[in-house]
C-alpha cells in the first residue's frame, strides 16, 4: 500500500517539504512494516497541513485510501468546528511554538469518509527532517470505549437513583411504618389490661405473641434504617489503634453464659490504621459477638489478628465454633439472613454481617471467610482506605 505524497520525489522532498520518503525510511524498511501493523492511525503532515503519510489503520479508521488523503489538507479528516479551526492552529503554532496539542494526548472528534463523525484519541509530535518541520497524529477510534463509559454512566445514575430511592424508603419505613406499629403495640398491651380476663389464657397469649411480633418488627424496621445511613453518612477517619478496639470490646466475653468460657487472643500486637473508631469497633463488636454466639465449644476461642504477608495488610477473626456450609459463604451477608432462625438461644435479626461487610466496603476493602462445619470459621478482611 502507499503510504506517502505521491509527488514527492525522494531527493527533493526536503525542497518541496513534503515527507522525505525513499532516503530517509530506506533504512527503516522494518519501522514501515510496524506501521503497516500497529492498530492505531498514523497520519504525517507538513508544516502546511498537508497530508503526506496514511497508514492502513488510518484508512481503516477513516474508510479513505491514502491516495485519497495524501497531499490534501489533514482537516478533511475533522468536523467542523475544528475543520475550520485546524489552520489557524497549525499557523500558530509553526509561527509562536506555543503549544496546544502537540505532545499531549487529548480526546477530539474525527469525521469519516462517510461523513461519520465519532470519538478519537489524538496524539501529535513534531519532528524534524532534513531541517523541515512536520508533525505526526496519531489516532485511535475510541467509539466502543466511549459507548461503555456512556454505558457505565448510566448504570451509575440509575444506582444512584435506586439508591435514593431506597434512602426515601427508609426515611417512609422510619416515621411511617414505627406510628402504626407502635398503635399495634400500644392497643395490645391496653386490651390485655382491660379485657384479659374475658380473653383468657389463650387469648392473652396471643396478645403477647402480637407484642412480641411488633417490638420485632420495630427492631427491623430499625435495623433498616440503620443499614440505609451506613451506606450514606461520611466516614469521620483518624488513626486508631486496633489494640484499643479490642479492649474496648473484651466485655462481650460475658455473653456466652456460665457453662462456657470465652478466650479472646490477640497474638500479635495489631496495627494502627486510619480508619472510622466508632464504625470499626462495630465490625469488631459483630464479628467477636458472632465467633461467640455461634460455638458450642465449652472453651470458645477466639483469635484476632492482622497479616500482611501478600503486601496487603489482612485481618482475621477465628472462632473454633459451629463453622458455615461453604454454600453459605454468600448469603450470610445478606440482609435478614439468618441460619441458625430456629435456635432460641442465639438470638439475632440477621443483619449484623450485612453491617459489617458495609463498613468494610466503606472502607474500601473486601470481606471473605474460610470455614468448616464443626471446628470453626474465618472471617478475613481488608480496610485500606476510607471513601
Ligand atoms: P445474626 O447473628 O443476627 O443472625 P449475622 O448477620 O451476624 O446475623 O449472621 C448471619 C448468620 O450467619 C447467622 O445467623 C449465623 O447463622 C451465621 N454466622 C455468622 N457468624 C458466624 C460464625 N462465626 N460461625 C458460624 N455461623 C455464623
Amino acid at each position: 500500500m502507499k503510504h506517502f505524497a505521491p509527488s514527492a520525489p525522494a531527493d527533493a522532498a526536503g525542497e518541496h517539504g513534503g515527507f522525505p520518503p525513499a532516503r530517509s525510511f530506506r533504512q527503516s524498511e522494518q519501522e514501515l512494516a510496524i506501521l503497516d501493523t500497529v492498530l492505531d492511525g498514523v497520519i504525517g503532515i507538513d508544516a502546511s497541513a498537508v497530508v503526506q503519510f496514511f497508514n492502513p489503520a488510518a484508512t481503516r479508521i477513516f474508510g479513505y485510501a491514502p491516495e485519497e488523503v495524501i497531499g490534501r489538507n489533514v482537516r478533511m479528516l475533522m468536523p467542523e468546528p475544528y475543520r475550520a479551526e485546524h489552520d489557524g492552529y497549525v499557523a500558530h503554532f509553526v509561527e509562536t511554538g506555543e503549544r496546544k496539542v502537540i505532545g499531549v494526548g487529548r480526546e477530539v472528534s474525527g469525521r469519516r469518509k462517510d461523513g461519520s463523525v465519532f470519538p478519537m484519541e489524538l496524539g501529535i509530535n513534531e519532528m524534524r527532517v532534513e531541517g523541515k518541520r512536520h508533525f505526526v497524529g496519531t489516532v485511535r477510534d475510541i467509539t466502543e470505549r466511549k459507548a461503555a463509559e456512556q454505558r457505565i454512566a448510566e448504570f451509575i445514575a440509575a444506582l444512584q437513583r435506586s439508591n435514593q430511592e431506597l434512602d426515601e424508603f427508609a426515611y417512609i419505613a422510619s416515621h411511617d411504618l414505627k406510628e402504626p406499629l407502635r398503635g399495634l403495640s400500644t392497643n395490645a398491651t391496653f386490651l390485655k389490661e382491660d379485657w384479659g380476663e374475658i380473653l383468657g389464657q389463650n387469648g392473652v397469649r396471643r396478645l403477647d405473641r402480637i407484642m412480641f411480633l411488633a417490638a420485632r418488627m420495630e427492631h427491623l424496621v430499625n435495623d433498616l434504617l440503620y443499614f440505609s445511613r451506613l451506606g450514606r453518612q461520611e466516614l469521620a477517619v483518624q488513626p486508631t489503634d486496633l489494640n484499643d478496639v479490642i479492649a474496648g470490646i473484651r466485655d462481650i466475653a460475658g455473653m456466652a453464659g456460665h457453662d462456657a468460657t470465652v478466650s479472646i487472643v490477640v497474638p500479635e500486637p495489631l496495627p494502627v490504621i486510619v480508619c472510622d473508631l466508632p464504625r470499626v469497633t462495630e465490625l469488631f463488636r459483630n464479628l467477636v459477638s458472632n465467633a461467640i454466639k455461634y460455638n458450642d465449644k465449652p472453651e470458645r476461642r477466639i483469635e484476632i489478628g492482622c497479616s500482611d504477608e501478600t503486601g496487603e495488610q489482612v485481618f482475621h477473626v477465628r472462632d473454633n465454633g459451629i463453622g458455615i456450609e461453604p454454600r453459605f459463604h454468600e448469603e450470610i451477608f445478606r440482609i435478614f439472613k439468618r441460619l441458625n432462625s430456629e435456635d432460641d438461644e442465639v438470638k439475632g435479626t440477621g443483619v449484623g454481617l450485612t453491617f459489617v461487610r458495609k463498613i468494610v466496603e466503606r472502607h474500601g476493602g473486601r470481606i471473605w471467610l474460610e470455614s468448616a462445619p464443626g471446628t470453626g470459621t474465618t472471617f478475613y478482611f481488608t480496610l485500606p482506605e476510607p471513601r
